[in-house]
């Protein structure tokens, strides 16, 4: 019998990581892309699909079945229709992304958020293995999360949920994107921390890293503003509990990468902010950048077994 196989894409603002994805959650063969976002959202798509198509027949020169495609974007996503509705970073405007791909390859296609994939992935495949009740925070350039019960992540009824990023932890704060002050994202968001140790030293390009590795070192100025954001990063995750009451919270994206520079003064703040609440497991993510791929083979095949 041949090997069914997933082509999964998670399309980013500037690449596209692609894979075929066995129904156990094993990568067979990865490659990435540009996503050539700068040529336009018709260039991306043509891209999209020429990527896919291509995974397609190496999957079946390999002897293997392609059964579906999953593919995971960033914005706002209408996950029961497959249409990709809105996209800062790609200029996507109600793309019918699972038709067009349905029309070129012939496959059936799951379209999803990429954070909310990225939690599924990690959820049934990495840090949540095991426990039914996980949120993926994902802390990069901005702060998303995914709820993800049994295995699910949950969309919310506009395909918005999950934009724990706008929680205000500092009211009258920091201006956010959103047109908001002081929000989580605004004060503790890897860019927040760079930028605000930048504005206080006067050092342009300074980014989260250098705060992370210049506080290690003994740098007062990075030691203040790694724990105003550590602390801020606290409030908003005690908020998260106060609503999801989960097992475990998965911390991913960029900031995650600082490991226990993170996560040991975080579990400290978190403990001390505690009342009624249950206390959930604070970790790190285990799938790394792969997790949005992961998650959106596990959504093409969720897919498949529901429509078959
Ligand atoms: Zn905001």
């Amino acid at each position: 019998m041949t090997q069914p196989v997933v082509v999964a894409l998670d399309v980013g603002g500037t690449g596209m990581k692609c894979a075929l994805v066995r129904p156990d959650g094993t990568v067979e063969h990865a490659e990435r892309h540009p996503t050539l976002a700068e040529r336009g959202s018709e260039a991306v798509i043509a891209n999209i699909l020429d990527v896919a198509a291509a995974l397609a027949g190496r999957a079946r020169a390999n002897g293997q079945d392609p059964v579906a495609v999953g593919v995971a974007v960033p914005g706002v996503v209408d996950e029961p229709n497959g249409v990709a509705v809105w996209s800062a970073n790609i200029g996507f405007r109600d793309v019918p992304l699972r038709n067009l791909i349905f029309e070129r390859l012939g496959l059936p296609a799951a379209l999803g958020h990429d954070v909310r994939v990225g939690g599924i992935a990690e959820a049934r495949l990495g840090a949540g293995r095991g426990k039914r009740h996980v949120l993926f925070v994902a802390i990069g350039t901005g702060i998303a999360a995914a709820l993800v019960v049994d295995g699910t992540g949950f969309a919310g009824a506009h395909g918005a949920a999950g934009e724990v990023g706008h929680i205000v932890v500092r009211p009258g704060g920091t201006p956010c994107g959103c047109g908001a002050r002081g929000c989580l994202e605004a004060e503790a968001s890897a860019r927040a921390i760079g930028r605000r140790y930048a504005e206080l030293t006067g050092t342009p390009d300074a980014t989260a890293f250098d705060v992370v590795t210049r506080q290690a070192a003994g740098d007062e100025v990075a030691a203040a503003v790694w724990t105003d954001a550590v602390g801020a990063l606290a409030d908003g995750l005690i908020t998260c509990q106060a609503l999801y009451d989960v097992n475990v919270l998965v911390l991913g994206g960029g900031l995650a990468e600082a490991g226990d520079t993170l996560l040991g003064p975080l579990r400290s703040r978190f403990a001390e902010r505690v009342t009624f609440h249950r206390e959930p497991a604070l970790v790190r993510a285990e799938l790394g950048d792969n997790a949005g791929c992961l998650g959106a083979a596990l959504l093409a095949l969720d897919h498949l077994e529901r429509t078959r």
